[in-house]
């Protein structure tokens, strides 16, 4: 698979304006064949966290592959079912919500995992062992890049933790519960392999509790490569241990595996291109000012993630040191201290690795519009989201007419 070209990327922003974000399908496609051929045997499920992009044309693409999906909000479901997805094959990861959210999915007749007891017991009142569920864990291990992208530890507000395991089974001897599966998910950009490992150790001492169980749901947090000499999940190693792990288990061979990437399969697939508005030097510092801030791209400001920068409109052997900052009226800033092409205004810059967590995570905040979004598939660019206009802003607001 080619990755895009420069000359195609700089195509793509004459063509389309900046900011602009952009997801190769065909990267999608190799990522999750990736995958695939990793974890080979048939007992083992894709759901596609589309927490990380839910463009709907992006949606269908995935579901053209094949890929399963997974949704953390109703509207999530709701996406999903919009982008054809069938309810068997959506998988609904609750967290914090609500219980007529679950009452709701319910309804739409999809997989549904409860994260807290409170919920959990009031399933267990009002469908009893009538509808099927899973319950995700809370392992107690330290997992992923940073504290902020942790999820599994045992400060974190997500599951139920594995010290409360008596209360689920209290539970289930007052009211009968068809639990179908156990969920973990301890963290993203996780490379090393031992803590999938270890949270697979933890389902696995629980297992005798749960005779009804059809799969183990192993979340995600497979790492890709932000930068030259990174490193990624290594994903053939992870299915070779895990699958070992499965087959000398005497009640866990039979089970089904789940996973739910996100980021693996879309991170890599996206760009996101911004023009430079203007060049300043302030004391020691060499500011380049782009046309978009955290209101595009909050990654870098919310868990600090690196993201490659490259100046596509100026490729040249003379560099020099800049810190990239956006154009909000707060302090936005992408990258301190990185060597770039010498650059100048009206170049394009591009941040590679921005399918996951970019335009999903963007905002109108100081009613700046939204960028647009694109696809490129069998050779073409073609606009999947255009970009806002001056009526979006003001579009939910009432009574408009009797402003003065
Ligand atoms: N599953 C759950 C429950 C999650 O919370 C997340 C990410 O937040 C994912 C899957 C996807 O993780 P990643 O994007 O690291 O693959």
């Amino acid at each position: 698979m080619q990755s895009l070209t420069d000359q195609q990327l700089l195509q793509a922003a004459q063509q389309f304006g900046t900011p602009l974000y952009i997801y190769n399908a065909h990267k999608i496609t190799e990522q999750y064949q990736k995958l695939k051929s990793a974890f080979y045997k048939p007992n083992t499920r894709f759901f596609y966290a589309c927490k990380a992009l839910t463009n709907i044309h992006v949606l269908q693409h995935i579901k053209s592959i094949g890929c399963n999906i997974d949704c953390s909000s109703i509207n999530e479901v709701k996406l999903a079912l919009y982008a054809g997805f069938e309810p068997k094959h959506i998988l609904y990861t609750s967290n914090g919500i609500h219980f007529t959210e679950i009452q709701e999915a319910v309804g739409l007749g999809v997989n549904i995992t409860i994260d807290s007891i409170s919920n959990l017991k009031k399933f267990a009142i009002q469908y009893q062992n009538t509808y099927p569920v899973s319950i995700r864990i809370r392992p107690d291990i330290m997992g992923g890049g940073n504290i902020n992208i942790s999820t599994g530890h045992e400060n974190s507000k997500f599951g139920i933790p594995i010290t409360r395991l008596n209360d689920i089974l209290t539970l289930m001897q007052e009211h009968p519960l068809h639990v179908s599966g156990l969920h973990i998910h301890t963290g993203s950009d996780i490379e090393d392999i031992s803590v999938f490992i270890d949270g697979i150790e933890v389902l696995f001492e629980i297992l005798p509790h749960f005779p009804q169980l059809k799969f183990l749901d192993l979340g995600s947090g497979f790492k890709v490569k932000y930068k030259e000499g990174d490193k990624a999940t290594n994903i053939e190693l992870l299915a070779k241990e895990i699958y070992e792990d499965f087959d000398q288990h005497p009640s866990a061979k039979h089970l089904e595996i789940w996973f739910e990437p996100g980021k693996f399969l879309v991170s890599e697939s996206g760009y996101f291109l911004t023009k430079v508005n203007v060049m300043k030097e302030n004391n020691e510092s060499k500011f380049i000012g782009v046309d978009t801030g955290f209101n595009h791209l909050i990654r870098p400001m919310f868990y600090g993630s690196y993201h490659h920068i490259k100046n596509l409109s100026n490729p040249s052997t003379a560099k020099d040191t800049y810190t990239i900052v956006g154009n909000l009226c707060e302090t936005d800033t992408f990258a301190t201290d990185r060597t770039l092409d010498v650059t100048n205004e009206e170049d394009i810059l591009c941040f590679y690795n921005a399918g996951a967590y970019g335009f999903e995570m963007s905002s109108n905040f100081n009613s700046r519009f939204k960028p647009a979004e694109v696809l490129f598939k069998d050779n073409e660019f073609s606009l999947i989201r255009r970009r806002d206009v001056f009526e979006d802003l003001l579009h939910h607001q009432i009574n408009l007419s009797t402003v003065k």
